[in-house]
């Protein structure tokens, strides 16, 4: 009988690693071309593993794997292409990868989902600035189609906006708004749906409150709790 070959290599991100059997590895992987699946990394776990970090969460790797469809397929080796070693002990940045890790996978629908992996793949080319964290989150927003009016008050139309109102879709003018936002947040989002360029007032350090006025859109849009979120308020890593 002949057997196929189906040894298949493939780069991609490591997202992140949990135990499975004995000792045996669940990896979840973020890939080129196979988008996010699940992937065995055999004896992980083992003492003087062999494996080295081809499990290590948040790297850059060309896996080998059996490539069979519906089946749960084992990783045959590989290499490390970009740990990320001089990020990786910043706790800032760690907690940024867990929170885009999880906005990915909740989010994630499984259909024509090529831009995921490029948007992912471009966000780590930068992935110690927070803009590109914000670039991610728009892409996310606009990839399913939930983009926010940008264009006046969508009650009335008016120019003179006052508030970005995630439960409204988009902005409120004075009279029909129930809070002030900073002049900021409000030039960023307009730029930021309407394709701007607004890089260059990302490094202000107030990029913080948009990335949590785009959580609170994407968990609102999208029906989810993101705990990363709740425990990066908690430790108060973000200015808002
Ligand atoms: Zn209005």
């Amino acid at each position: 009988m002949l057997r196929q070959n189906t040894n298949h290599s493939e780069c991609g991100y490591v997202l992140s690693i949990t135990p499975y059997r004995e000792t045996d590895g669940m990896v979840q992987f973020l890939g080129e071309t196979s988008g996010l699946i699940r992937l065995v990394l055999p004896a992980y776990y083992k003492p003087k593993s062999k494996q080295g970090n081809l499990g290590l969460e948040f790297t850059y790797v060309r896996y080998r794997f059996n490539s069979q469809e519906n089946r749960l397929n084992r990783i045959i080796g590989g290499d490390i292409l970009n740990n990320y070693k001089e990020l990786r002990s910043n706790m800032s940045w760690l907690l940024d990868m867990s929170l885009i890790r999880e906005v990915l996978v909740r989010t994630y629908s499984g259909e024509n989902e090529k831009w995921v992996y490029d948007a992912f793949h471009k966000f780590m080319q930068e992935s110690d600035s927070r803009y590109q964290l914000v670039l991610f989150l728009v892409n996310t927003i606009e990839r399913h189609g939930f983009n926010p009016d940008v264009s006046g008050c969508v009650v009335c139309g008016s120019p003179l906006i006052n508030e970005f109102s995630v439960r409204q879709g988009g902005f409120l003018c004075n009279r029909h708004s129930h809070r002030q936002d900073s002049k900021y947040l409000l030039m960023m989002m307009k730029g930021l749906f309407s394709k701007s360029d607004v890089s260059k007032y990302a490094a202000e350090g107030k990029i913080d409150a948009v990335v949590e006025r785009l959580l609170q859109y994407i968990e609102f849009y999208f029906d989810i709790r993101l705990k990363t979120w709740e425990l990066i308020k908690e430790i108060g890593e973000y200015e808002v």
